[in-house]
């Protein structure tokens, strides 16, 4: 079996078309999407997310807007900047960019976000609504994949389903995006660091997701075949030649490419699905975060 591809490429685009037409219909009716991003002091790696978010939104018609705090903000600052954003009728989301400098609360911070603009579906209101299964504004990553996986078409009901990974932007709020139905839920397994026999879970599962962030864990012998694999994982690693030997780039560094967390080569003979990494959970989660950005415009619309 050579496993078919889910295509977060492919997904994302077809999302974003229908998202541009939603945008046409706000802005006509008068309330345009508004997205403003939350930076604090300088990070080179966040401006690189911001440069991201800046093109996504700009494609589709988002406007999109950086405010830049300096590095000596402190959290009640900050705090009442977030609130002057929440008040402000012309903004219907607001992205805190990560870090936050070290003695800011980074939690009290997301908390002050409005639930109705916290694009990034991290307030508990909105990861509470989850446990009722409904699907508001949901984390963007764990709707990402979830969305990659609808998108094999594959039923849930009665699958096992197994998570690696039970963070508080992926693994955890999978969880509960997948057990939202009642008629139509999977029966689910979520390991951790702490689960004595990974692949004991691993070889059971129909439909398998890894998030944790270590290149390789996941090894052919560890899934049965047909598996459908969602691999969110985002590892860089250096290339190696056939001796094991490090890849130079042109500058004479270590050549690196980026992976996710399970050995693609291996299993996509055995499963029936898989997501390439890059190009499968990635892509996703940023339109999930343009998706999350028109549903609060529209929330924010239909309350004026
Ligand atoms: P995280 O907060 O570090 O969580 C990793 C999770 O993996 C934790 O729950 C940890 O368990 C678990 N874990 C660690 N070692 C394990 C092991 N040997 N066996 C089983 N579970 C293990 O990471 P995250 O933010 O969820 O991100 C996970 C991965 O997804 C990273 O590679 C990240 O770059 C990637 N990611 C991708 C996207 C995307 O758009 N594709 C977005 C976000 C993140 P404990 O908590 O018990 O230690």
């Amino acid at each position: 079996m050579t496993a078919t591809l889910l295509q977060g490429d492919t997904l994302a685009s077809e999302i974003k078309t229908g998202l541009k037409k939603e945008i046409e219909q706000l802005k006509a009716k008068g309330s345009p999407p508004h997205l403003v991003a939350v930076q604090v002091g300088e990070n080179p790696a966040s401006r690189v997310y911001v440069r991201q978010q800046q093109k996504s939104c700009e494609e589709i018609g988002i406007e999109y807007e950086l405010k830049e705090l300096p590095d000596s903000t402190t959290q009640d600052e900050l705090l009442d900047f977030i609130e002057t954003l929440n008040q402000d009728g012309a903004v219907t989301g607001i992205i805190l960019m990560m870090p936050l400098p070290q003695d800011i609360d980074a939690r009290q911070v997301q908390i002050k976000i409005s639930p109705d603009k916290d694009v990034e579906g991290m307030h508990p209101a909105n990861m509470g609504r989850l446990v009722y299964g409904e699907m508001g504004l949901t984390p963007c990553t764990a709707r990402a994949a979830v969305e990659l996986l609808k998108a094999s078409g594959v039923e849930l009901k009665g699958k096992e389903v197994v998570i690696v990974g039970h963070s508080e932007i992926v693994g955890k709020p999978l969880a509960l995006m997948l057990l939202a139905s009642q008629m139509e839920s999977p029966t689910l397994a979520v390991c951790h660091i702490a689960t004595k026999d990974l692949s004991f879970h691993t070889k059971r599962a129909d439909i398998l997701f890894v998030a944790v962030g270590k290149p390789g864990l996941i090894q052919a012998d560890m899934v049965k075949d047909g598996v459908i694999v969602i691999d969110v994982g985002i590892n860089r690693v250096s290339v190696t030649d056939e001796n094991g030997n490090p890849v130079l780039n042109e500058k004479g560094k270590p050549k690196k490419k980026t992976v996710g967390d399970v050995d693609f080569e291996g299993i996509k003979d055995k499963a029936s699905f898989i997501t390439p990494v890059p190009g499968g959970v990635g892509p996703m989660t940023t339109t999930m975060l343009l998706y999350n950005t028109v549903e609060s415009a529209k929330k924010g619309a239909a309350r004026r």
